[in-house]
């Protein structure tokens, strides 16, 4: 490929799920440097840390250079035979269901389309998940349960002109911190506007929070259902939205009003002035956007919790208008792209349904496929469960690497190294999960591929590539499409250019859609290289090509009242607040685990930039003094955390921002980074029941002085 080492190319940043722009340019020494895209309305010339620092994360340094088989060097034409022969004969001898693929949040659009279209279409099992699992699966379900549709109803500017953001499970200062910035900018423009924090930790997000809630883990479900019963008691319901637009009020209702603010209290670790003063504040305020991330996601009530937020919203009217509504952030750069294609083992493209025979008949003609999956297939924790009871016996994992980030992570590099057949297309030779590969298959990098992803606010943006691909690493989609021809289905593999999978994936979109499925984007359908080349970011629902900005078009939905339901209605879901205890006396504590402000997933990438190392250089765990002193820990002592499943060992950071009883600690590190780190050896294969989404953030553990 030409790099035109003079111009500036457009591309968009591939960590958070914020989607900032990002302006690279490689300089006639061949140095790359990066700086925010003035004109991308996701971040309008921010970026953070992590963004900034992309250039220090560009190199050779531990790339996946060639194709390999059992460790052997070989090439493309060989490797890819393999692989295809290898899946063909399982999926004669064993079925369909015997094979498996586990994608990723961070594969572009394209990508992802033709991974679930091979496997959903062509092989005819469903069993295609995405480490998306484990960041917003619990959004997913809770939307579809309460519009009918996986709809994230508002935009970003929505957070801009809201009186009242309510940030429930979101450390948004550091995991998406430039809309952290954009909300601290707003508010330093109206300092009326309210922001309430609903987390356990005092996180750095609760220095621009008016109160903070410092909530027990897992009482999200019980603030927000006594939040409803609240409302319900003090007249502060829109009845008249209620009617038109929703059913099921009375029952959820019913259900909230089993609780009474004691209850609540109780429930919740919070006083009952606090609960009253943040219940009267929600009351008060019609422009409320209720922000909610991987606190409320990662948890066994997790699509519970984000129903209870979506109940209240639907009781005030406050959705679907400018400045109110509920609102999930993704994490992962693409996961609302893997949504829209349908990546996930519980969904089918373009945001139809695969328990809907009229929805399989459709993608099946659309495909021409020779089959469609019938049924839905194993979500990621169940799928490497199948993987290790011998049901799946052939597994490629793209773009993602398991074997750390999965719970019960040892559980889950046995399951991967006693697999029958296992391949792995990765950018790195070396990631804990490529080391266990039979196949390694080199995949193209950020830089050096194009496509597109979609963003929290349904914006879609291209990445575009401009460095050339060293040694022979391909295009994820490119490898997909190879492997499908192998198989025998070349005729509907046979793209020449992501253009034209992007093409094929937005006619999908709005195939034989009356208007009863959301994610259209049929407009762009068939779009020439030209214009996928120019493509602009837009945000779904677009009425054509270009899109628009809010203020020209509805990219708010549900502003008419309509919903993705048979009727048209929103659907409130009553819920119980149910409670669980883990801790035991052997493991009295919770270890809630999430991110830190300048590493991401496993630090493949942000690993390599000295200066993101420099925030935070070794993995640590959070502990209250009063935990600490009982446990006799003092500041930065080791100290190992233990759970039924495992230990790592970290450094104390002793902090009245945690919350008595539990501890937290980063998932960043692993054993690649500092010994005994991989946090992910002790988190619980314990799932939502909804969703599949696993409880990442609840986990019975020990700490004791090493
Ligand atoms: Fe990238 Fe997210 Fe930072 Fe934006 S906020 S620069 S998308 S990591």
């Amino acid at each position: 490929m030409e790099i035109d080492a003079a111009r500036e190319v457009r591309t968009t940043c591939p960590y958070c799920g914020v989607g900032c722009g990002v302006l690279a340019k490689v300089a006639a020494d061949g140095q790359v440097s990066v700086r925010g895209d003035p004109d991308h309305p996701a971040n309008f010339g921010r970026l953070c840390s992590k963004g900034s620092a992309l250039a220090e994360t560009i190199g050779l340094d531990g790339r996946l250079l060639h194709p390999e088989i059992h460790g052997r060097r070989t090439g493309w034409n060989e490797a890819l035979d393999h692989v295809a022969s290898t899946f063909s004969q399982t999926i004669a001898e064993h079925g369909p269901d015997a094979v498996a693929f586990y994608v990723s949040g961070q594969l572009l659009t394209e990508d992802y389309y033709l991974a679930n279209k091979l496997m959903k279409g062509f092989v005819g099992s469903a069993n295609i998940d995405t480490n998306s699992r484990l960041c917003m699966a619990s959004s997913v379900a809770g939307h579809r349960r309460a519009f009918g549709s996986d709809t994230v109803p508002g935009t970003y500017e929505d957070l801009e002109r809201a009186d009242l953001i309510v940030l429930v499970g979101s450390n948004l200062a550091w995991c998406h911190p430039v809309l952290y910035q954009r909300i601290a900018a707003a508010r330093e423009k109206r300092p009326e506007m309210k922001i309430v924090l609903v987390d356990p930790r005092r996180t750095m997000t609760s220095d621009i929070a008016d109160m903070h809630l410092a909530i027990a883990p897992d009482g999200d479900v019980a603030l927000f259902t006594g939040l409803l019963a609240w409302l319900g008691q003090h007249n502060a319901l829109d009845r008249a939205y209620i009617t038109a637009h929703t059913t099921g009020f009375g029952q959820a209702l019913f259900a909230a009003s089993a609780l009474d603010l004691t209850s609540v209290a109780t429930a919740t670790g919070l006083s009952e002035d606090e609960l009253g003063r943040f219940y009267s504040l929600f009351a008060a305020t019609a422009k409320t956007v209720t922000v909610y991330s991987q606190g409320v996601n990662q948890s066994s009530s997790g699509t519970d919790k984000v129903n209870a937020i979506i109940n209240c919203h639907l009781a005030t009217g406050r959705i679907g208008k400018p400045g109110a509504g509920p609102f999930s952030v993704t994490g992962q750069p693409n996961a609302m792209g893997g949504r829209e294609v349908g990546g996930m083992a519980n969904m089918l493209a373009a945001h139809m349904e695969i328990e809907n025979p009229e929805h399989r008949d459709r993608v099946q003609r659309f495909w021409n496929a020779p089959g469609i999956a019938q049924k839905p297939g194993l979500k990621a924790v169940e799928m490497f469960q199948g993987v290790a009871d011998g049901r799946i016996k052939a597994l490629w994992v793209m773009a993602t690497n398991p074997v750390d980030s999965m719970p019960d992570a040892d559980a889950v590099e046995a399951a991967i190294k006693a697999c029958p057949f296992v391949v792995v297309s990765d950018v790195l030779a070396s990631t804990d999960t490529v080391r266990h590969a039979h196949v390694r298959l080199p995949a193209a990098a950020w830089g050096e591929k194009d496509g597109t992803v979609t963003n929290s606010e349904r914006r879609i943006s291209r990445q575009r590539s401009f460095l050339s691909a060293p040694g022979e690493p391909r295009p994820d989609w490119w490898i997909i499409a190879e492997v499908a021809r192998r198989m025998g289905f070349g005729e509907a593999f046979a793209h020449e250019t992501p253009a034209e999978i992007f093409g094929e994936h937005a006619a999908l979109s709005g195939f034989e859609n009356d208007g009863g499925r959301d994610f259209d984007i049929g407009a762009y359908a068939g779009i020439d290289a030209e214009g996928y080349a120019r493509l602009a970011p837009f945000q779904w629902p677009a009425p054509s090509p270009g899109g628009g900005t809010t203020e020209q078009h509805p990219t708010r939905f549900f502003a008419n009242g309509h919903f993705y339901t048979a009727d048209r209605k929103a659907r409130f879901i009553a819920i119980r607040p149910t409670t669980e205890t883990r801790t035991t006396p052997d493991f009295p504590l919770i270890l809630n685990t999430g991110r830190i402000r300048d590493h991401w997933h496993t630090m493949t990438r942000t690993g390599k930039s000295p200066r993101l190392s420099q925030h935070i250089a070794e993995p640590f765990v959070e502990i209250h003094p009063l935990d600490a002193q009982h446990h006799g820990i003092g500041d930065a002592d080791i100290v190992r955390i233990s759970s039924p499943r495992g230990d790592v060992l970290v450094r104390a950071l002793i902090t009245p921002r945690q919350r008595q009883g539990s501890v937290f600690a980063p998932m960043h590190w692993t054993d690649q980074f500092a010994a005994k780190g991989r946090l992910d050896a002790l988190t619980a294969p314990l799932i939502d029941p909804v969703s599949g989404q696993p409880a990442l953030k609840h986990v019975a553990a020990r700490i004791e002085k090493f």
